[in-house]
C-alpha cells in the first residue's frame, strides 16, 4: 500500500512526489508515455539537447523558486532573444528600439513614440471589436501588419479580424535596444537539459511508464491512500459534459549538416505565407560543439482526440465547462487535481512548481 499514487510525471506530479518522498511518504508515479517529465522532457540527439514538446525557457521572478529549480541542475546564463523572419527580413523582438529602427529607421525613444502614437490613432478611443483592431489600438498599424498578424492566424487557424480582442491584453513595447524577452530577474536553461530534473525528483521514487491510470483505475487507486491526479479534467469524468478544447501544435524536427543555420534559438515566422510559425535550433539553448545541427519546425494545429493537448482555448464557453468539472471534482475524496490538465491553464514552469507546493498543504 502506498500513501500516494502520482498519476502523471510531469513537473507538477515530480515535484509533489519529490516533496512527499522527502516527508517521509511512500510514493508510486504512473506515467501513461514512455518517459518520465511530461512536456519539459528533452532528450540527445547528435549530443544536442532536444526540447521534444516545444522551447522551454525557465524564467522567473522569484529567488526562492529560482533556488529550488537550481538544486537540481546548473543553469546556464540564457537570455531569451527571438528574432521575427518577415519575408526574409529579420526584426528583433520583443518590439523595442532595434525593432523600431529595422521598421522605421527611428534612432530616438521620441521618434519611435511618435510614430507609434500616429498610427495608434486609426483606432482612436473606440473600443477595439476584435483582436485585430485591439493589436492596432495598442502598437499601430506598421507592427501589426508586420509582427503580430501573419503569426497570430497561423496560431489560431482563423483571421485576426475574427478572433476576440481579449486574446491580447496587452502588447509590451520597450523604449530601450533591449531584446531580452523576459523582464524577470531569473532566467536560464538547465545545462544538460530538463530531463535530468525530474530525474533527480523522482530519484528512490518507484515510477512505472507506459502505465495508463483508466487502464485499470479501480485498481490503481486500490493502490494507494491518496490520489494525485495531473492528467486531464474532463477525461477523469468521463466526458461527462463534453470536451475542453485545446490547440495543439506539429513539430517537425530536422538533423542539418551545418554547425549553425539560424544563429539564434528561437526565430518566428511572423508572415501568412510560411506554414509554420517558428524554427528552434536548439543547440543555442545549451551550447555544445558539433558539425551538425537538430532544427524544429513548429506548425500549430487544431486539436482533435489523440493529439497532444498543449494549449487550453481559455474562452468563456470552455471556462464555463472547467468549472463545472472542478465542482465535481471537489467531492473525490481521496483525490487531489493539480498540473496544467488537471486545472485547465497555462502554467510556466515556475508556476506549476509554486502551485505543486502550495497544494501541498492540503494533500498532508
Ligand atoms: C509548446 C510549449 C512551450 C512551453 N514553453 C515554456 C517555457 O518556455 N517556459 C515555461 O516556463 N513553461 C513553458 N511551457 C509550460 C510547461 O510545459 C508546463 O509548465 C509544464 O510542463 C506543466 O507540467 P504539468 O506536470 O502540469 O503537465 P505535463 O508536463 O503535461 O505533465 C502531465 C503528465 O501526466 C501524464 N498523464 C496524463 N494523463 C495520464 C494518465 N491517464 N495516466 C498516466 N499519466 C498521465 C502525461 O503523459 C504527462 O507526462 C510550455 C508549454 C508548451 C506546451
Amino acid at each position: 500500500m502506498y500513501d500516494y499514487l502520482i498519476v502523471g510525471s510531469g513537473l507538477y506530479g515530480a515535484t509533489c512526489a519529490y516533496e512527499l518522498k522527502k516527508r517521509g511518504k511512500k510514493v508510486l508515479v504512473i506515467e501513461k508515455r514512455e518517459h518520465i517529465g511530461g512536456n519539459i522532457y528533452t532528450e540527445k540527439m547528435h549530443g544536442i539537447q532536444v526540447h521534444r514538446y516545444g522551447a522551454h525557457i525557465f524564467h522567473t521572478n522569484s529567488k526562492e523558486l529560482w533556488d529550488y529549480i537550481n538544486q537540481f541542475a546548473d543553469f546556464n546564463r540564457y537570455t531569451n532573444s527571438p528574432t521575427a523572419n518577415y519575408r526574409g527580413k529579420i526584426y528583433n523582438l520583443p518590439f523595442n528600439m532595434n525593432t523600431f529602427y529595422q521598421l522605421w529607421g527611428t534612432s530616438t525613444p521620441q521618434q519611435a513614440m511618435a510614430k507609434i502614437t500616429e498610427q495608434r490613432a486609426e483606432i482612436g478611443d473606440r473600443k477595439p471589436k476584435n483582436l485585430e483592431e485591439q493589436a492596432i489600438s495598442l502598437v499601430g498599424r506598421d507592427i501589426y501588419e508586420i509582427l503580430i498578424k501573419g503569426y497570430t492566424e497561423k496560431q489560431w487557424g482563423r483571421p485576426a479580424s475574427e478572433l476576440p480582442a481579449f486574446i491580447i491584453k496587452r502588447l509590451p513595447v520597450r523604449f530601450t535596444y533591449d531584446n531580452n524577452y523576459f523582464n524577470d530577474r531569473f532566467q536560464g536553461i538547465p545545462i544538460g537539459g530538463y530531463t535530468q530534473i525530474v530525474e533527480k525528483m523522482l530519484d528512490g521514487i518507484e515510477v512505472r511508464l507506459n502505465t495508463d491510470y483508466f487502464a485499470e483505475r479501480s485498481d490503481h487507486n486500490a493502490l494507494a491512500k491518496k490520489v494525485i491526479y495531473s492528467g486531464a479534467i474532463d477525461r477523469y469524468f468521463d466526458y461527462r459534459y463534453g470536451k475542453l478544447e485545446y490547440r495543439s501544435l506539429r513539430f517537425e524536427n530536422e538533423v542539418v549538416d551545418t554547425p549553425n543555420i539560424q544563429g539564434n534559438a528561437v526565430v518566428n515566422y511572423t508572415d501568412k505565407e510560411v506554414p509554420y510559425t517558428r524554427i528552434i535550433e536548439h543547440k543555442h539553448f545549451d551550447p555544445v560543439e558539433s558539425s551538425r545541427s537538430v532544427i524544429t519546425r513548429e506548425y500549430p494545429v487544431e486539436w482533435q482526440d489523440g493529439m497532444e493537448p498543449y494549449y487550453p482555448v481559455n474562452n468563456e464557453q470552455n471556462n464555463a465547462l472547467y468549472r463545472r468539472y472542478r465542482e465535481l471534482s471537489k467531492a473525490e475524496e481521496k483525490v487531489f487535481f493539480g498540473g496544467r490538465l488537471a486545472e485547465y491553464r497555462y502554467y510556466d514552469m515556475h508556476q506549476v512548481i509554486a502551485s505543486a507546493l502550495k497544494d501541498l498543504q492540503s494533500m498532508l
